[in-house]
């Protein structure tokens, strides 16, 4: 048997590539190298390979996975309708099965239940950085500090949203459960404080229940099967009674998009998923949410691979951000990843480095210094490329300020 797990490349999915090229063009690696191997017909071909007992799952089989971003790119243009996304998890899955390293196996635990799944753990990485950003270790030649620079500034005791319960205002019009995320919560709080208030007053009863945790998408991307799956059944019970479960981060919602994969109650959990910009901009159409007059202040659009391309979310930010009164600006028409992709940005800083300069340069040419980004992975990437002088902040953010600032205006 060639594959190990049950995650493996489904014959299905390789078999729907009918190797007609569509894809490549819009291939970040493909794009960055002109290699075959690199795009994602040569990656299905590899997976066919193994598949087929012609190739074996070894460390070139593992490059070749390993230097695609995950971002899913490929999948819209397919006209086979290809689940790349889902190959790829599998294929990562086989990897780490395979060829379990010392590296994979410490990535597993810290992505996994005793990790970003550990409040402790999150609490003990989240001092960290708040005390490496006041002593300025991201000056630092070491790439794991480098990054602090693209983190928000960090409190040293940050308020956890874990067991919030907001009333709807006005009309009701059901539940929600919302997703904390792991270090959604801590290092980018304000979008969850966005987020309760804004779906409150779009007529949500609130919940952040106490027992979640984080989402899995790490993991799975990894190939950290075992944590992926028991993240994904801890979830699945603790959201099982809302009407909807909105998570703030396009990768947390993206992965919820697909927890059939991981669990078994995860179909349940996915009717019900949604991302933020999804509800916030439905009850802005509504009319629950207000939509604020112009301010003539353009905002630059980043979209995150994972709501973009996985889950085809693309006018949702711009109405929010258009309601926020600002002029929704587009950089880059064909959404190419920033190159944070998740652990991409550690695992192949290089590639990662390149993909983030050519984002910010996109952001500069548009003239904005005020940057919509809905995914925490992104924000950090593009603050770190682009500097002090832009701000990023997630769409509902945007919203939500200029929502305060009238009802401030107005003596409410
Ligand atoms: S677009 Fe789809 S069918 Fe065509 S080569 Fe790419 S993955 Fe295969
Ligand atoms: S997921 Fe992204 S990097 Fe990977 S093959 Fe598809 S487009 Fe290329």
């Amino acid at each position: 048997m060639p594959w190990e797990t049950s995650h493996a490349p489904r014959q299905h999915e390789l078999d729907a590539c009918v190797t007609c090229g569509l894809c490549l063009p819009k291939c970040p690696t493909f794009r960055l190298t002109g290699s075959e191997s690199a795009s994602p017909r040569g990656r299905l071909a590899a997976m066919s390979a193994v598949a087929s007992d012609i190739a074996i799952v070894d460390s070139r089989f593992d490059e070749i996975m390993s230097f695609c971003l995950q971002c899913r790119a490929c999948e819209p243009v397919c006209p086979s309708v290809v689940p790349f996304g889902r190959a790829m998890e599998g294929a990562r899955a086989e990897t780490a099965a395979q060829l379990p390293h010392r590296a994979r196996k410490l990535r597993a635990l810290l992505l996994g239940p005793n990790g970003l799944g550990s409040r402790a753990a999150v609490r003990v990485a989240t001092l960290l950085a708040a005390v490496g950003q006041r002593l300025r270790l991201d000056k630092l030649p070491v790439r794991l500090m480098t990054r602090i620079s693209g983190l928000r500034r960090i409190p040293l005791a940050p308020q956890s949203h874990l067991g919030v319960l907001r009333s709807s205002v006005g009309e009701r019009i059901g539940s929600i459960g919302l997703l904390a995320g792991c270090v959604q919560d801590s290092w980018f709080g304000g979008v969850n404080d966005a987020a309760v208030e804004l779906l409150a007053r779009a007529g949500y009863d609130v919940h952040v229940p106490t027992g979640q945790t984080c989402c899995g998408a790490l993991a799975a991307h990894d190939g950290a099967v075992a944590g992926a799956e028991s993240l994904a059944a801890i979830n699945a019970a603790a959201f099982s009674e809302y009407d909807l479960v909105v998570a703030t981060a396009a990768g947390c919602s993206a992965h919820l998009a697909g927890y059939s994969e991981w669990t078994q109650s995860g179909a349940a959990v996915e009717d019900r998923a949604r991302d933020i910009t999804v509800v916030i901009a439905d009850a802005i159409a509504a009319g629950r949410l207000p939509t604020l007059p112009p301010r003539n202040q353009e905002v630059a659009i980043q979209d995150p691979c994972h709501l973009r391309h996985a889950q085809r979310i693309i006018n949702e930010p711009r109405a929010i951000v258009r309601a926020a009164g600002y002029v929704p600006v587009e950089i880059d028409p064909d959404g190419m990843c920033c190159g944070a992709a998740g652990i991409y940005v550690l695992t192949n800083p290089e590639t990662s480095d390149e993909l983030g300069n050519k984002k910010a340069d996109q952001v500069r040419a548009s003239g904005a210094t005020l940057v919509a980004s809905a995914n925490p992975g992104c924000e950090m990437q593009l603050r770190t490329n682009l500097g002090t002088a832009y701000e990023v902040k997630h769409p509902i953010e945007i919203y939500a300020d200029a929502l305060r600032s009238s009802y401030r205006a107005a003596g409410a």
